[in-house]
């Protein structure tokens, strides 16, 4: 192990990046009348199929108790095992903390999927994006990785910053696109 490759410091957001709402989404979505393809249940492109108000009930049903329902994204257990034995412990920031029992949920799936390897206490719920870019630089963050690219413009203290984007659709990105959990751990390798 070189003392380059310790010196990343790397966070991740949790919702639609470590765990996934797809199979929630498109079930919510179709008591509204919506039948969702996995792809258009990403939220910004949900957005603009879903009226606002029902794709914010969607949001707020997923991140109750709900979450406990949802998988977790593939691979992201093996990969956030073989990058805490690589590399720092990995911190979660999540944005959960706006929802009424959003981080008490969230620590419960966490308990059953990621805790191991994940540290409790190197988990962060916040309620604004902007508190993301204060707790990375207290936390010495230098590589994050989220599903939206609104969050990462707000991060500008990142110095790698990684847009997950788990689908086959393409879609453009001021950030570089990230597929899945394992190109991840290789694009993490090579910084
Ligand atoms: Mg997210």
């Amino acid at each position: 192990m070189s003392s380059k490759k310790t010196k990343l410091n790397i966070g991740s957001d949790f919702d639609g990046t470590i765990i996934d709402h797809s199979f929630q989404k498109i079930k919510l979505a179709k008591k509204y009348n919506y039948d969702l393809r996995p792809f258009e249940t990403y939220s910004d492109i949900m957005k603009s199929i879903i009226p606002k108000d029902t794709a914010k009930e969607i949001q707020k049903s997923i991140y109750g108790e709900l979450t406990l329902s949802s998988p977790i994204t593939d691979f992201a257990k093996e990969v956030l095992e073989e990058l805490t034995e690589i590399f720092n412990p990995i911190k979660i920031i999540s944005r959960r903390g706006v929802y009424d029992n959003g981080p008490k949920y969230a620590i419960e799936w966490m308990r059953k999927y990621v805790i191991p390897p994940i540290k409790v206490e190197d988990v962060f719920f916040v309620l604004e994006d902007v508190e993301k870019d204060e707790l990375a630089k207290k936390l010495k963050i230098n590589v994050y990785i989220d599903d939206k690219e609104s969050v990462l413009d707000k991060m500008p203290f990142v110095k790698y910053r990684f847009h997950f984007y788990p689908h086959g659709v393409d879609i453009k990105s001021k950030y570089p696109i990230v597929r899945s959990w394992r190109e991840f751990l290789e694009i993490c390798k090579k910084l």
